[in-house]
């Protein structure tokens, strides 16, 4: 028995293989479990999906036609390996470059060690927050329709050139102001990110939601598709009812009042909710080892 054991160990143990584990290939690992993670976010986050889903289509294609011998099939995909990595380029050129653009932020330095962005920066202050509230509720009693793109994490440069380059500090009076009817300014989205409004009659991209009540008309259906493509959060102020609504991650939710308004214009107030809970999570204990130090 002991033989047989013996001699299946000797017989299996030489062709194992036990790599040596350095610490570089720890952070090896590391890096690139942080890189798959931050492209998957980005696919997630991007148009990018549907390009990942078209791929994965066209393979399950060439795979069927390789498992059957179709070689003209097989000829023509050989052949188009390039030209179609060109189209894709040309096509994702946006989200690609705004890919780019964040791996240059240090924001996304700071996003992989948490304990670094100690800093709470705000994305926007407090006084931009209750001017767009104000002017909200302001516009909506005397019915004049607005539109207004508060953007966060993704950048909307592509949108922002589709209108009139501004700069300028959001206040109540401003807001109201852009959206009077019959000025230059009022048709359209304006975008603001941080407490500037950096361009005004944006056109944004409709929504083809189906399930959107047929009543809403292309204020309501512009703001529910920019819902869609971005993180940002949209106020829309109707014309018709006077009502405001907010638009976010594909949905609308409509007719909402001053409180609920503040509630999602808070929410999205802090630059990196994640980051700041886990920062205030160490200060809270450094807090309590002071408490126990004195
Ligand atoms: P309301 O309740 O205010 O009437 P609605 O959803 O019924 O809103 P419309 O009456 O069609 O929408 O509103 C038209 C206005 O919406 C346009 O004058 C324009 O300012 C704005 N708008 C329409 N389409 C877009 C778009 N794609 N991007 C930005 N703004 C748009
Ligand atoms: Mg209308």
């Amino acid at each position: 028995m002991e033989q047989q054991i013996s001699r299946i160990v000797d017989q299996y143990i030489p062709n194992w293989y036990f790599p040596e584990i350095k610490i570089t290939d720890i952070v090896e690992v590391l890096i690139l479990a942080v890189l798959i993670y931050q492209v998957m976010m980005w696919i997630k986050n991007t148009k990018a999906w549907m390009l990942l889903k078209g791929m994965i289509v066209l393979a399950v294609f060439i795979l069927l036609a390789a498992v059957f011998k179709m070689h003209t099939i097989l000829f023509i995909a050989r052949n188009s390996v390039t030209v179609m990595a060109t189209i894709a380029i040309v096509v994702f050129q946006p989200e690609l470059r705004r890919a780019l653009e964040k791996l240059g932020e240090k924001q996304f330095l700071s996003s992989m060690v948490p304990f670094e962005a100690n800093k709470e920066r705000a994305r926007f202050s407090e006084e931009t927050r209750e001017s767009m509230i104000d002017a909200a509720y302001a516009m909506g009693k005397v019915k004049t329709g607005a539109l207004i793109v508060v953007e966060q994490a993704i950048r909307l440069t592509e949108y922002e050139s589709t209108g009139i380059q501004m700069d300028c500090l959001v206040s109540s009076q401003v807001l109201i102001n852009i959206f009077e009817h019959n000025t230059p300014l009022h048709d359209g989205a304006i975008i603001v990110r941080g407490d500037r409004i950096v361009s005004a009659t944006c056109y944004l991209p409709l929504s083809d939601n189906m399930r959107i009540s047929k009543s809403l008309g292309t204020r309501h259906r512009a703001a529910l598709g920019m819902s869609e493509v971005s993180d940002a959060l949209i106020i829309v102020v109707s014309e018709e009812t006077g009502a405001v609504s907010v638009a976010q991650g594909g949905f609308l939710y409509r007719n909402i009042n001053e409180k609920e308004l503040r509630e999602k214009l808070a929410s999205i107030q802090e630059r990196r909710v994640e980051v700041n809970k886990l920062t205030a999570l160490w200060k809270g204990r450094r807090k309590n080892e002071k408490k126990t130090d004195s």
